[in-house]
């Protein structure tokens, strides 16, 4: 078992080499940590800037164990992590970071809000259903229009349907692959932000500022930090991560994903157990970003300064728009992150931009 807090030198071990695994892995290398990372893509995005890499599937017995062997902590970058290789990992004497409980709350829609609602952070009113029929009784019961959405596996917009009318519960069914759904009622917001923040495994917390973000098709477009709020949504947004934080004993950085309401009342769309990408705005609006952050706190290191140093527009690259570097890169205004994928296809974030502003008095 690892003695933290962790010794310059140690090894942290990364599930997933995505962007979020390469940030990670960047961020770690700035504070005298070493990564292996697990992926089943040779050529994954963190491959390049990782010490080691283990290329196998995430429920891989050999790859786990090699993962386990190196690392002094194991993290992830996506919640979707089969449960199975975290329990397996701990079996092998890993320590986890965040813990196997976040994981299982965030990978299923109906438990994840069902564990909102008990610690005290608001959603939609909501309803579990798993045929078209639940869906029509569930429809009748919260009043349409709502949104079904898959329990599992859903990210950017995908496994999600509009219902207008119960009578349409079959057809809404159909369209989401016929699998287990949750069933939320339409939320009237102004806008959509979120609020980051990490636990330590003292227990102590650190925030950042809210962010506001937009999205197109789905994906998230921009961020725009730290977002214009009154004080009284500064505070909801921090009680409300603070009782999601401390419900799950959770350790590293996770981010909130809310909407704001006409009366300023913020309700919790989702929680991501990880770094999240309208965080990227941290990496140079912030001393201390959220990868340096997140990687302090599972290392069981003090958390850093998270106030904001400049306002700051983060833009993602999505597809061929990444194409466009030489001209991004001549601004002196824009900071440019790339995340070495070699195949623009459309809808894949290929990178993002941040462009700073000093800070408004
Ligand atoms: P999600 O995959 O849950 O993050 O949802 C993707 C997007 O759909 C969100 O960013 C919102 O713009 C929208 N959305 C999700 N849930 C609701 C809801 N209950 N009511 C209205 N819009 C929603």
């Amino acid at each position: 078992m690892s003695d933290f807090p962790l010794q310059p030198g140690s090894t942290i071990g990364v599930l997933g080499g995505g962007q979020l695994g390469r940030m990670l892995a960047l961020a770690a290398a700035r504070i005298g940590f070493a990564t292996a990372v697990l992926d089943p893509d040779p050529r994954c995005p963190a491959g390049p800037v990782s010490a080691r890499i283990i290329t196998a599937p995430f429920d891989d017995p050999e790859g786990l164990r090699a993962l386990a062997e190196v690392s002094d902590v194991v993290t992830f970058e996506f919640e979707n992590v089969p449960a199975d290789a975290v329990t397996r990992l701990i079996e092998l004497g890993a320590a986890v970071a965040p813990g196997a409980r976040a994981l299982s709350v965030a990978q299923d829609r109906v438990e994840e809000k069902t564990f909102l609602n008990k610690a005290h952070a608001p959603t939609t009113v909501f309803a579990a259903a798993a045929s078209a029929r639940a869906i029509a009784e569930a429809v009748r019961r919260i009043g349409p229009p709502c949104l079904i959405k898959t329990r599992r596996d859903g990210y950017d917009g995908k496994g999600q349907t509009w219902i207008e009318h119960a009578s349409d519960a079959a057809e809404a069914f159909a369209r989401i692959g016929s699998k287990p759904a949750i069933v939320e009622a339409a939320v009237d917001f102004t806008r959509e932000l979120s609020v980051i923040a990490a636990r330590g495994r003292n227990g102590e917390i650190a925030h950042y500022p809210l962010g506001e973000n937009h999205h197109e098709n789905g994906i998230l477009r921009r961020t725009h930090a730290p977002a214009d709020v009154a004080p009284a949504t500064t505070v909801q947004a921090e009680q409300i991560i603070a009782r999601v934080l401390s419900g799950l004993d959770y350790v590293g950085v996770l981010a909130v994903e809310l909407f704001e309401l006409g009366d300023g009342k913020l309700l919790v769309n989702e929680i991501a157990p990880r770094v999240h990408n309208s965080g990227h705005w941290t990496l140079d609006g912030c001393e201390v970003d959220q990868f340096e952050q997140h990687i302090r706190a599972v290392a069981g290191w003090p958390l850093g300064p998270t106030h904001a140093l400049a306002q700051t527009e983060m833009i993602n690259l999505i597809g061929d728009e990444a194409d466009d570097w030489p001209r991004l890169i001549a601004d002196p205004a824009a900071r440019v992150w790339l995340y070495g994928k070699d195949e623009g296809r459309p809808g894949r974030k290929m990178g993002h931009v941040n462009r700073l502003r000093p800070l408004k008095d």
